[in-house]
């Protein structure tokens, strides 16, 4: 084996001989299946929050006050309007995907019940690909608990 076999992966540190069927493939940096995942389950966690960012601004153009990153009990809720007692969560398609994930926000949903707190969700596709409409329902939501 040739010493330019050997890799370093990019992301756990480990030597490892690169399979000549990844070699010139964009995740020829990793070791293996999990670092592979692992990155990309990185990559989709910066990609939302960047939106959740970008669809925070929208709302703050349209005249909307919020908390981001409110705590609720346990929990952390996207964005927070304390003042009509709403709750907006954007829902990414690969966390909420999972059952654990689901159950969670379940308990999550409860909780803000019990408390008064009308929870809507917003998909992030919509953000992604209508925010405008997923401005007017934060909108209509806020206006509604007015
Ligand atoms: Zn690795």
């Amino acid at each position: 084996m040739a010493p330019n076999d050997v890799r370093t992966c990019s992301r756990c540190g480990t030597a490892f001989h690169l399979p000549r069927k990844r070699r010139g493939t964009p995740y020829a940096q990793f070791c293996s299946q999990a670092c592979i995942t692992a990155h990309k389950v990185d990559l989709a966690q910066l990609h939302s929050s960047q939106l959740e960012e970008g669809f925070a601004e929208r709302l703050r153009e349209a005249g909307l006050a919020f908390v981001e990153q409110y705590a609720l009990g346990p929990y952390v809720v996207d964005l927070a309007f304390p003042q009509v007692r709403l709750l907006v969560e954007v829902d990414g398609e690969a966390y909420h995907a999972s059952s654990s994930a689901q159950a969670r926000d379940d308990r999550k949903d409860a909780l803000a019940a019990s408390e008064g707190w009308q929870v809507i969700r917003v998909p992030q596709f919509m953000i992604e690909h209508h925010p405008e409409e997923a401005v007017r329902t934060v909108v209509e939501a806020y206006l509604h608990g007015r």
